[in-house]
């Protein structure tokens, strides 16, 4: 099958400045949790991207100098000749497949901490950092001189490093945006006051880079098309900052002031969702434009340059997801594309300080340290294995087995596939989960060698009459009923009589009436989206949760305050920082997580979103009845094994797939400073 001629337009090259990208595929910067810590890791992971087609591959947030230093994160650095080194192997990955390597140059101004460097951090007045308890320094003339030298110093070896696109960066709040910032910026001098003046570090900034690197290097600059909010840089200034600078950068990468926004998690924005901000930039810069909006559709991708919003499809997610996007497009092979699910998995585990990972992509992170490839398996193998369970763990080692050449049976209990993704996935804002479940089941059905019954609940006699050479179980987990859980470490017994639901009951549609109490123990998403299924069946809810904000967890998705908001304008009563004590069928005993003090609720009956108990007595049955010993191998993969998010069963469900039969025992590679001998 051949590309459609309709996405050819993807594939025409774009000169940007000195330098030519060879399709409109671009990799903006993204968080990795890789950056300065994980060299190797970082470099096999972008030269992947490049392998799979996108024409640019951008680095993470690149601090330029020790002043700007965001530790915990692990964040990338261009301070001196090691760094220059490291991101090197980088660039050397992104070429060695044709495509052009960029990197954001970055300094975090008031914003950053300086745990590590500890040097105090600079900004346009002294303001308090993110987090810590610490303000920055207000930056004189001094300062601001040797700024643009650091600037220029890294620009220069980024150059030297092999970099081809060099950005500099005035937004999300960092120190070049302090400068644009109305209500910050209170300087008297040629920096501050008027918009010129505060747009002169910028300016300085893509002039100074232009002249030091320019003969071979693109300039570009990322900017929020919306401004920084009203108090800030209203819309109108940020469309004047256009106006004043427009010319000058090679590219524009346009974002917009609301981070959570651009970065927006399927449950809350829908593809292409920034286009009303930035569509007006390019007829005003006359330059080209990349921007996202976690575009995965050809079509849309096309649509957007085809009406002059864009020039470059910039992505994030859809290239963590799917590294070979673009090659999949190009060869029209567009049922074989794994879409992201928008769920910023990614995004929580950088934020966690730890290397990316993805739900769609168990590969991602993994290509330097496993050696894994996203379209890659080793072949060959031979023999027959039953995957018991097709959620995503047994979805995913079906598809990998039968792609490694196992005739494979896969069955499950339920009338259709997809396990906990298809029940949740029907729950409010979840609809693009389900793509877990479509992307599987689609490869699967290329596979003659795996089939999948359904309806089919396996007992251990059934299994261990199957005969199969392995067996992997991937039964999953259930929501337990008796309130155990992180801030419970004891069963709470309630009344035989009183209505005690839990997501699983919700789920397959017993939705309880009347004053509904929701305890949320787990604190990510689903206590909060069942609290909203709940309101929106006309019940009144109470959500309680142990945390101190609906959801938690959830903020490192960047989802938590939308989560909240939704929340309150659903009309749901959000109760924190309380813990589940009792419940007798008419009312509820609550302890604050402090003081330990009671409160009595009433509520009719009781949800419970505390923790799950894995599924696996098949497993128990069958190594107990001698399931091993009769020569078939047993293992356990995914929520039955360890109970967590889907990503984590997707990947169990890969690993068990891709190692399986292989003799010697899985060694990952560890990416870490060594002292040389
Ligand atoms: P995971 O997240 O680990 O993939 P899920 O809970 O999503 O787990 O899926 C587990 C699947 O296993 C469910 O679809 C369930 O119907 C199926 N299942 C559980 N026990 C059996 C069994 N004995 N026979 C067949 N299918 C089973
Ligand atoms: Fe998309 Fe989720 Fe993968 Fe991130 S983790 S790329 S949001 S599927």
């Amino acid at each position: 099958m051949g590309i459609d001629p309709r996405h050819n337009i993807l594939f025409e090259p774009l000169k940007i400045g000195p330098v030519t990208l060879p399709n409109r595929f671009y990799q903006v910067p993204h968080c990795t949790g890789m950056g300065h810590a994980l060299p190797h890791t970082l470099a096999a992971m972008r030269g992947m991207k490049a392998e799979g087609g996108w024409g640019a591959v951008c680095t993470e947030y690149c601090s330029l100098h020790p002043t700007s230093d965001d530790q915990p994160f692990p964040f990338a650095s261009m301070w001196d000749d090691g760094d220059m080194a490291n991101l090197a192997a980088m660039a050397d990955a992104v070429h060695a497949h044709g495509a052009l390597a960029g990197i954001e140059l970055w300094h975090g101004g008031s914003y950053v901490a300086n745990l590590a460097s500890r040097q105090p951090s600079i900004g346009v007045r002294s303001m308090p950092s993110r987090e810590d308890p610490v303000q920055s320094r207000r930056m004189d003339k001094e300062d601001l001189r040797a700024f643009r030298q650091w600037h220029l110093a890294a620009a220069r070896r980024a150059k030297a490093a092999g970099f081809d696109i060099i950005y500099v960066y005035p937004s999300h709040g960092y120190l070049v945006s302090e400068f644009l910032s109305r209500s910050l910026n209170g300087r008297t001098d040629e920096y501050g006051g008027s918009l010129v003046n505060r747009v002169r570090l910028f300016r300085e900034l893509l002039e100074e880079t232009r002249a030091a690197v320019g003969d071979r290097c693109a300039v570009a600059a990322r900017f929020a098309a919306n401004g920084h909010g009203e108090e800030h840089l209203s819309a109108e200034e940020a469309r004047d900052v256009l106006g004043l600078v427009g010319h000058l950068p090679d590219l524009w990468d346009l974002v917009i002031d609301d981070y959570y926004e651009e970065m927006g998690s399927s449950r809350f924005y829908s593809e292409g969702h920034l286009e009303g901000r930035i569509g007006y930039a390019r007829a005003l810069t006359g330059k080209p434009v990349v921007s996202v909006g976690r575009f995965t559709s050809p079509d849309t991708m096309v649509r957007q340059i085809k009406s002059g919003v864009l020039d470059l499809i910039g992505a994030a997610r859809p290239s963590i997801a799917d590294p070979f996007l673009p090659a999949k497009i190009r060869e029209g092979r567009y049922e074989d594309i794994r879409e992201c699910i928008g769920c910023n998995i990614c995004y929580a585990y950088n934020y966690r300080g730890s290397a990316i990972r993805c739900t769609q992509n168990p590969t991602m992170g993994e290509e330097w340290r496993r050696g894994w490839h996203p379209e890659r398996v080793p072949g060959g193998a031979s023999g027959t294995v039953l995957v018991v369970g097709a959620g995503p763990a047994g979805l995913e080692a079906a598809h990998i087995l039968g792609k490694r050449g196992y005739t494979v049976t896969l069955a499950d209990a339920a009338k259709e596939a997809g396990g906990r993704v298809s029940r949740e996935s029907r729950l409010p804002g979840l609809r693009e989960w389900s793509r877990v479940r479509d992307y599987r089941l689609q490869q699967i059905a290329k596979l003659s060698n795996v089939s999948l019954y359904l309806d089919n609940r396996l007992s251990a006699a059934e299994v261990r009459e199957f005969g199969a050479d392995d067996v992997l179980l991937a039964t999953g987990a259930r929501w337990r009923r008796d309130g155990l859980g992180r801030s419970c470490p004891v069963q709470i017994e309630f009344p035989n009589d009183a209505l005690v639901f839990t997501p699983d009951d919700l789920m397959d549609g017993r939705v309880p009436a009347g004053e509904v109490l929701l305890y949320d123990d787990d604190n990510y998403y689903l206590g909060p989206v069942l609290a909203l299924l709940l309101a929106r069946n006309a019940v009144r809810v109470c959500y309680v949760t142990s945390g101190s904000r609906a959801g938690e967890w959830s903020k490192y998705t960047g989802e938590q305050d939308r989560t909240q908001r939704q929340m309150l304008e659903a009309g749901i009563e959000i109760r924190c920082s309380e813990t589940l004590g009792a419940f007798d069928g008419r009312a509820a005993a609550l302890h604050c997580v402090y003081t330990g003090n009671a409160v009595v609720r009433a509520a009719s009956a009781l949800v419970l979103v505390t923790s799950r108990e894995p599924d696996d007595a098949l497993y128990y049955e069958l190594v107990g009845s001698g399931g091993a010993e009769s020569g078939t191998r047993i293992l356990r993969i995914g929520d039955c094994l360890q109970p967590s998010i889907i990503a984590a069963a997707v990947y169990s469900g890969h690993k068990a797939a891709r190692e399986l039969g292989s003799s010697a025992p899985a060694v990952a590679l560890r990416d870490r400073v060594q002292i040389a001998k």
